[in-house]
C-alpha cells in the first residue's frame, strides 16, 4: 500500500475511490473499520467510517484507529478526507481528527483544502463558495446535522483545534509565497491546477486534509498508478435495478428506466413480510435475461404521506430493510450485479450481501463507480449512487459499462 485514506462518510469514501482509480492505481474500500489485519495489497487503501457527527471522543478514536491500520499495511502517507462543503460543528470533526492523525503520524502540520473544481466547489481568500454563492448563503446553511454559516474556514476551524489557523491564500501563491508557519493551513484552490501545487508544494510533515479532489494528483506525485489502468473483473450477467432513494434524480432515473423494464413498486404502508415474499416471487417470475427495478421511490407527497402515518424513521427503516431481503433473495436467484440508488439505501443492501471491503472499478458517472467484492462464483459488483448523482439513464448506463 502507498496510500492510505480516512474518509468521513460511505458514499463520499466511494467518491474519493472513484477519483483516485482515474489514475489506473488499484483501490480498495473498506466499510467501517476492517477486522483482518492489512495485507496492503492494493496500492490505495480507504477506509470509509460514519464519524462525521458522531461526538468527538467516538470519532477521534474510530479515525486513530484506521489511520493505524494504515500505517500498520505500509501506507507511506496519509489522507483525512471530509466533505468538499466542510461539513462540522464548532466542536469538530475535521480539526480534532487532524490533530489526532497528525500525533500518530508525527506530522507537525496539516493542510486543509475541500475544493473541487470539478463540482463547483472553491476557496478564495479562504473562503468556500458552492458554485458561485458563499458556503454560508448556499443551502448548507440550513443542513439539519451541519448547517454551515461561515464561510472562512479559518474561522470554522479555530473553535476545533488546538493549533494557530493559517491561510495560504492564491494571490500568496502565485506570488511564490511559502505556506504560512501557522500549524494549521487552509489552502485556496479554485481549479485543478490549484490541487496540483498544493499537492507539489507541500512537504511530508504535513497532513494532508481535504475533499475528494485534493487527492487526485497524490498518485502521479508519489509516483505510482499507470496510464494503461487496470482490467475490471466480470460478475455474472444476471443483474437488478434497487431504488430507495427518493431524490428528484432518482426519480426521472425509475421513470425512465421502468418505460423498457419490468418493474415492481414497494409502498412503505404496506410493508410486511407478505409484501417482501409477493415481491420475492413477482422477482422469480422475470426471466434472467432481464434486469427488473424494484422501488421505493416516491414523489415528496407520496413521502410525506407515508411519514406522517409510520414516522419518518420507520417509514425508511421499513423500506430498507425490505430492501436488504429482497437484494438477498435475488443473490440466492443468481444475481451477481446490483445497481443501488440512495446512500442509506445502498449501506443497507451491502450490509445484507455482508460485503466489507470492494474494490474499485471504472466510473459510471463522476462520484459513481462500479465497486467489486468476492471472486469467481462469488463475485458480485455493485454500482451505489446516492441522492442526485448520475444522469436520467443512470441505471441503463451502470449496466451497460460492465458489457462494455
Ligand atoms: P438518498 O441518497 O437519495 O438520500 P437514501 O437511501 O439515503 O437516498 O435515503 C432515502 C430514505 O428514504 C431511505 O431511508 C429510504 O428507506 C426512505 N424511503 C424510500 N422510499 C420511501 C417512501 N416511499 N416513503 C418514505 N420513505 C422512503
Amino acid at each position: 500500500m502507498k496510500l492510505g485514506c480516512v474518509a468521513d462518510d460511505y458514499t463520499g469514501a466511494t467518491d474519493l475511490a472513484g477519483l483516485l482509480r482515474r489514475s489506473g492505481a488499484s483501490v480498495k474500500l473498506h466499510f467501517g473499520l476492517p477486522k483482518d489485519r492489512s495485507n496492503g495489497d492494493a496500492d490505495i487503501e480507504i477506509i470509509a467510517l460514519k464519524c462525521r457527527t458522531e461526538p468527538v471522543d467516538k470519532a477521534v478514536n474510530d479515525c486513530s484507529e484506521a489511520a493505524r491500520w494504515l500505517l500498520a499495511g505500509g501506507a507511506e502517507r496519509l489522507y483525512w478526507k471530509y466533505c468538499s462543503t466542510f461539513d462540522s460543528t464548532a466542536q469538530g470533526n475535521i480539526g480534532p481528527i487532524a490533530e489526532a492523525l497528525m500525533a500518530i503520524t508525527g506530522q507537525t502540520q496539516a493542510l486543509y483544502c475541500p475544493a473541487f473544481p470539478e463540482n463547483g466547489r472553491s476557496v478564495f481568500m479562504g473562503h468556500l463558495f458552492v458554485g458561485d454563492q458563499l458556503l454560508n448563503e448556499s443551502s448548507m446553511k440550513d443542513h439539519p446535522l451541519t448547517p454551515m454559516r461561515d464561510a472562512n474556514l479559518a474561522r470554522v476551524l479555530a473553535p476545533q483545534v488546538k493549533g494557530d489557523v493559517g491561510i495560504w491564500n492564491r494571490v500568496a501563491q502565485k506570488s511564490g509565497s511559502e505556506s504560512p508557519d501557522a500549524t494549521h493551513i487552509i489552502g485556496d484552490a479554485v481549479e485543478f491546477a490549484d490541487l496540483e501545487f498544493l499537492i507539489k508544494n507541500t512537504p511530508s510533515n504535513v497532513l494532508l486534509t481535504g475533499g475528494s479532489a485534493l487527492a487526485m494528483p497524490l498518485p502521479s506525485h508519489m509516483g505510482f498508478g499507470s496510464s494503461e489502468g487496470q482490467v475490471d473483473p466480470k460478475p455474472g450477467s444476471r443483474a437488478i435495478v434497487l431504488s430507495g432513494s427518493c431524490s428528484q434524480m432518482t426519480q426521472q432515473q425509475v421513470a425512465h428506466y421502468i418505460e423498457n423494464n419490468p418493474s415492481y413498486q414497494i409502498h412503505p404502508e404496506t410493508l410486511d413480510e407478505k409484501a417482501i415474499q409477493d415481491c420475492v416471487q413477482w422477482l422469480e417470475s422475470i426471466g434472467a435475461t432481464e434486469t427488473p427495478l424494484i422501488f421505493a421511490t416516491a414523489s415528496p407527497d407520496e413521502v410525506k404521506a407515508a411519514q406522517s402515518k409510520l414516522g419518518v424513521a420507520k417509514a425508511g427503516a421499513l423500506v430498507e430493510h425490505a430492501m436488504a431481503s429482497i437484494a438477498q433473495a435475488a443473490h440466492k436467484m443468481g444475481v451477481r450485479r446490483f445497481v443501488v440508488a440512495g446512500g442509506e439505501t445502498s449501506g443497507a443492501v451491502t450490509q445484507a450481501l455482508g460485503v466489507s471491503q470492494v474494490m474499485i472499478g471504472r466510473e459510471i458517472c463522476p462520484g459513481v463507480p462500479w465497486v467489486f467484492s468476492g471472486s469467481d462464483e462469488c463475485l458480485i459488483g455493485l454500482a451505489l449512487k446516492s441522492g442526485n448523482f448520475g444522469a436520467p439513464t443512470f441505471f441503463n448506463d451502470a449496466l451497460q459499462l460492465l458489457e462494455g
